[in-house]
């Protein structure tokens, strides 16, 4: 996996943390508007919009696709498990 600066994605619209690198969870591309983004810091899944900022996506489970859900939905568990935010 490749990581990508992202310089104008900002700070997450849920923990307020520098939200500014991205790796993808598939291929090697750099993030583009639409794609999905979750936080490292406190799991909030966000989306970037079309300047590449990134805005809340508050309905991620009901206009995804199921097997992404799934894959957030894991990526969000473990972000918060390691973080101590989950038992
Ligand atoms: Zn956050």
């Amino acid at each position: 996996m490749i990581s990508h600066f992202v310089p104008r994605a900002g700070f997450c619209p849920n923990c307020g943390k520098l939200a500014d690198g991205a790796t993808p969870a598939g291929g090697e591309s750099s993030p583009v508007p639409g794609d999905v983004s979750i936080c490292f810091y406190c799991g909030a899944v966000n989306q970037y919009g079309p300047k590449l900022t990134l805005e809340p996506f508050e309905n991620w489970a009901e206009v995804c696709q199921p097997e992404l859900v799934r894959r957030i939905a894991l990526l969000v568990e473990s972000i918060l498990i390691k973080r101590g935010m989950l038992p």
